[in-house]
């Protein structure tokens, strides 16, 4: 991580971490929509705040970038007061929301040289660093098309990029992949991992597990303005039941077979889809049972179609950590951007 900006400091002072968040509540009318939050995010690491949506995700990453003010509590970014240091803050740090913030008039290019010349780069160096983001984008061949001809995926890449133009030390991104398909996301957590690499702190709100699985170095699951758990992927993975084995036998009357099977190596009581002729348990060691299940299958004469392993969705987590259901309580959102990527690394996915 950079020291520049870090004002006040001693040579021998210890660095603080990127983002503390002490107690921060803000309410809407009556919509709680932060309960007290705290959280610590080391230099260099990503932090992903997992929940469903009207979970308060947006609200942190608004009142940590200055947009909203909290009404109580206390927070610092990239050594900077929140409320006291909005404009060394605002220096510091990017931001790309959920809605693309780019101009579709523009170009690509010229969208990117507008941010540059508002923190003042001379023109030489915006054009460079323009070139450079959309290079690192994959945006060559379009950057000198009007962005309002772009896809939703080339438009979220553009809108990651602006928001690296001032090379922020601290990266806030807001559903990150809301309307990426499969292959845009994955080139987006490519970006996010090289970021991090190169030694900018990465906050981004999400709600797939998956994704928070992949990106962070630790995840903070949000529900209803509180945080509810923080840990490790790992730590949380195994605290809500670790993976889920599921098993397709080629043959539907087999089902029951299945399922005895998955009965007697899973954790808990396996779940039935007769509708995809599934069968899934929670397993906790699931790399190492995956063999055995396959000889019980193969003893039992049941022929698979499909075996797998995938990652516990965020309703399961949510299930596990709170005994309801992720969507139980959670506002609508059916604008179609944020269906779950299930066809990522998922078995049976779409
Ligand atoms: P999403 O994924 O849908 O964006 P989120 O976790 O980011 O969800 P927030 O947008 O932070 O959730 O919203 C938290 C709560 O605060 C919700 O109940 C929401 O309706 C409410 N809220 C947010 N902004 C406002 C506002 N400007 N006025 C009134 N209520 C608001």
């Amino acid at each position: 991580m950079k020291d520049d900006g870090q004002e006040d400091r001693g040579p021998s002072a210890v660095r603080e971490p990127a983002v503390i968040v002490r107690g921060v509540t803000k309410a809407y009318g009556d919509i709680q929509a932060l309960a007290g939050i705290d959280i610590d995010i080391e230099p260099a690491t990503v932090f992903a705040l997992l929940g469903p949506n009207g979970a308060g995700k947006t609200t942190l990453v608004r009142i940590l970038t200055t947009l909203i003010d909290m009404d109580d509590g206390e927070a610092r970014v990239a050594g900077h007061d929140v409320r006291r240091e909005g404009t060394r803050l605002r220096g510091a740090v990017g931001l790309a929301g959920q809605s693309a913030a780019v101009d579709p008039v523009l170009t690509g290019r010229e969208n990117l040289e507008l941010v540059a010349r508002l923190y003042h780069m001379p023109g030489s160096k915006a054009w460079d660093r323009a070139r450079d983001l959309l290079s690192q984008f994959d945006l060559v061949e379009s950057a000198d098309r009007q962005v309002r001809t772009y896809s939703g995926g080339m438009r979220r890449r553009l809108d990651v990029a602006a928001s690296l133009v001032a090379e922020p030390e601290v990266l806030f991104l807001d559903e990150p992949s809301a309307g990426l398909d499969p292959r845009g996301r994955l080139d987006l957590w490519q970006v996010i991992r090289e970021l991090v690499r190169g030694g900018t702190t990465v906050l981004l709100t999400t709600q797939y597990m998956e994704e928070a699985d992949q990106l962070a170095d630790r995840i903070a699951v949000i529900d209803r303005g509180r945080l509810i758990a923080e840990g490790t992927p790992a730590e949380l993975k195994s605290r809500s039941g670790g993976e889920v084995l599921t098993v397709r036998a080629a043959d539907d009357a087999c089902l029951p077979e299945v399922q005895r099977v998955l009965g007697a190596h899973g954790d808990d009581t396996p779940v039935v889809d007769s509708e995809h002729g599934r069968v899934s348990v929670r397993v906790s060691d699931g790399a190492g049972l995956l063999a055995g299940v396959v000889r019980a299958l193969d003893d039992a004469g049941v022929a698979l179609s499909e075996i797998g392993l995938r990652q516990p969705t965020l309703d399961e987590v949510f299930l596990a950590l709170t005994g309801r259901r992720a969507e139980d309580g959670a506002e609508s959102n059916d604008d179609g951007a944020k269906s779950a990527p299930a066809a990522v690394n998922r078995p049976g996915g779409p």
